[in-house]
């Protein structure tokens, strides 16, 4: 029993931290490998993507029996163009995005990548095609160097510089005391919030994939800072299908549309612009928002307003 319990408890608590955080999914993944909720249909080939169309056909979803958390979702990302999801928390967001990774499957309806349900395909092959820029990006005790290279292992280093150039991140890096050889994370060289979430623009610039899913961070950035990731941002988001989990409004002012959850339910969605008129949930956490910019954090308005 002792024998059973002791690694169940070790994947239990690593299975808690990526649910919560996101923490570096792709690479738990290698490590939950043995464990995995959602298996790999028998005979599945690897998804062929040619745009990157993403669908939502109907989608149900409950972690837990008799809750459901996603409520007949539908929505259509054309390839290259953007979405994003805003709502009060808890409201269904991540889940979308753990969804689309296939984290888990989905109870009712299906999630379709290119006209191919991603339950058909390999998994391998569905995370190969989707990067991820998490909330909060965790560094392996290494250095600079590897710590980008991540994105494409097989990547040459002058690649890695020019993902890191692309995440605005260079100059900074030539300023560590040994350059991209620096040890960065715990034991190392402690990057900021900002510096962090540029690493990840770089590892998936680096990747390259088609479908990029991206969490923005809560936690509040200067707004020189935050200029400067948003230009980095986009540059990753140019021509890539793109899902914005948004907490600040400001960000998404440009996105193709907007999705209003509530409750696992869309509730509104369009332009800003569409939705700013319709004096619904969307206009009034806009107009939080406005009253808040001189207060201390945007995003408490967007929970708070529903
Ligand atoms: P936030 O803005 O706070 O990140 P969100 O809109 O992203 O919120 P989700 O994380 O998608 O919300 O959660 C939707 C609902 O599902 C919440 O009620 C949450 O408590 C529940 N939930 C999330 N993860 C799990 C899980 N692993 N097991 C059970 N319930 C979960």
């Amino acid at each position: 029993i002792i024998q059973l319990y002791v690694p169940l408890n070790w994947f239990g608590t690593y299975y808690r931290a990526i649910q919560k955080n996101f923490v570096d999914m792709e690479n738990m993944f290698d490590l939950l490998s043995e464990r995995q909720e959602v298996i790999d249909a028998p005979g599945a080939g690897p998804i062929v993507v040619k745009r990157g169309v993403v669908q939502f056909k109907n989608v149900t979803f409950s972690y837990v029996r008799d809750r459901v958390v996603l409520k007949n979702v539908t929505f259509e990302v054309p390839a290259g163009k953007t979405v994003a999801l805003v709502g009060p928390s808890g409201s269904g967001k991540s889940t979308i995005i753990r969804l689309l990774f296939r984290f888990y499957d989905v109870d009712t309806g299906s999630i379709e990548i290119d006209g191919q349900n991603i339950k058909t395909v390999t998994q391998e092959s569905l995370r190969r095609t989707i990067g991820v820029v998490p909330q909060d990006t965790v560094l392996f005790n290494n250095t600079i160097l590897y710590n980008i290279n991540y994105g494409r292992l097989d990547a040459a280093e002058s690649d890695v510089m020019n993902a890191a150039r692309g995440a605005d991140i260079h100059e900074r890096i030539m300023t560590f005391p040994n350059k991209y050889e620096t040890e960065v994370g715990e034991r190392g060289l402690r990057l900021s919030g900002g510096e962090k979430q540029r690493v990840a623009i770089a590892r998936t610039l680096l990747k390259a994939p088609t479908i990029v899913l991206l969490d923005e961070a809560t936690s509040a950035l200067d707004t020189q800072t935050e200029r400067n990731i948003q230009a980095s941002l986009n540059e990753m988001c140019v021509n890539r299908t793109t899902i914005i989990v948004a907490h600040r409004l400001s960000t998404i002012i440009h996105a193709d549309e907007i999705l209003v959850l509530k409750e696992g339910e869309i509730v509104e969605r369009g332009t800003h612009d569409n939705l700013v008129g319709q004096e619904g949930v969307y206009a009034s956490m806009w107009k939080q928002q406005l009253q808040n910019k001189d207060g201390k954090s945007a995003e408490s308005s967007i929970e708070q307003s529903t």
